[in-house]
């Protein structure tokens, strides 16, 4: 039985996951689906829940500092760019790649000696790690391939009667995951752009890199980036031109062989970022077969969503 947590009882969310289980909880960007950090059955139960692949790694929500240092270490060379970045985005939606300690067993880092850790700037989030009195290992609460959870509702139609509890509370304010950088190499790279922008890390971090859609990569460094993910039940168009004259004919034309269409007009903005996955699960309850999408530009906030976008996409059209 999955049971329905209020936010006034924390406490017995963090019991259960001091004991082992798996809760889903809100934070500022997806809700996560969490369990301990430092107990590989419980991170078990994450992947089993979500149908998740094994190597795809899960990020590590701390509470304060200290349990930093417990779960990653920190090269020499590299303490005053993570005090920076600490400083200026944490908590907030911004996860660090650093070296991981042992303590992290290999089931939540998907066999890798890198460990993703980010300090949330949700409320609820940072009281149930406080109260559970370890790291929560929580990667978004969807299952694979779907578009992240955003609000309650999202959650209980993916895992009720999979998972121990859900908190349920007010939808996400963000609605697209954090940023990821990846600090574990000679440039600081951006493997998945997030809640915090391009721009505001290159203001910190000028030498910062990017991984975007254009440049081909070899090696996959990030083993979420080969995964098909954020998809709705309807085929996703994206139009990289953005011309509207086009996606209205084309909307024509799938309507006229009966198919059942919306078009979707993406904003650059965190309005539109939080209501991004809502809207692609409202089109899998209304039966919806095509989205069709113009590009916008990939510019703050932008560049996430388009990310989310390419990604949930079955066609692009140049
Ligand atoms: P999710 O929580 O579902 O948004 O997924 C977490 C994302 O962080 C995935 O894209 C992972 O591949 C990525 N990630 C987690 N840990 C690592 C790591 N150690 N190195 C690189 N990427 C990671
Ligand atoms: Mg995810």
């Amino acid at each position: 039985m999955t049971r329905i947590i209020s936010p006034k009882q924390v406490r017995d969310a963090a019991e259960i996951i001091r004991k082992g289980g798996v809760v889903a909880f809100p934070t500022e960007t997806v809700y996560g689906l969490g369990a301990s950090a430092l107990n590989p059955d419980a991170a078990k139960k994450i992947f089993k829940a979500k149908g998740r692949p094994s190597d795809n790694p899960l990020i590590v929500h701390i509470a304060g500092r200290e349990q930093l240092k417990k779960v990653a270490r920190i090269p020499k060379n590299k303490l005053a760019i993570v005090n920076k970045l600490i400083r200026k985005f944490w908590p907030g939606p911004l996860t660090l790649i650093l070296p991981r300690k042992e303590i992290v067993p290999l089931e939540v880092t998907g066999g890798l000696g890198t460990v993703a850790v980010r300090m949330p700037k949700s409320r609820i989030a940072l009281r149930l790690i406080r109260m559970a009195g370890v790291p929560i290992a929580a990667p978004s609460a969807n299952i694979s391939g779907k578009p992240s959870g955003t609000c309650f509702e999202h959650v209980y139609d993916d895992f009720n009667g999979k998972i121990d509890g859900i908190i349920k509370s007010r939808p996400c304010k963000i609605g697209v995951e954090s940023t990821v950088l990846d600090l574990t190499s000679n440039v600081p790279f951006i493997l998945r752009p997030g809640g915090v922008t391009y721009e505001q890390l290159r203001k910190v971090l000028p030498g910062i890199k990017i991984y975007t859609h254009k440049r081909k990569v070899k090696v996959v460094k990030s083993p979420g980036m080969k995964y098909k993910h954020y998809s709705p039940k309807a085929k996703v168009l994206l139009f990289e031109d953005g011309e509207m004259r086009r996606i209205a004919e084309y909307k024509k034309r799938l309507e006229r062989k009966g198919k059942r269409v919306v078009v979707i007009s993406p904003k650059n903005s965190v309005a539109f970022s939080r209501k991004l996955f809502a809207m692609f699960r409202e089109c899998d309850k209304k039966k919806i077969e095509y989205i069709l999408m113009p590009a916008i530009e990939e510019k703050g906030i932008g560049l996430a969503i388009m990310n989310r976008i390419r990604k949930a996409a079955s066609r692009i059209l140049r």
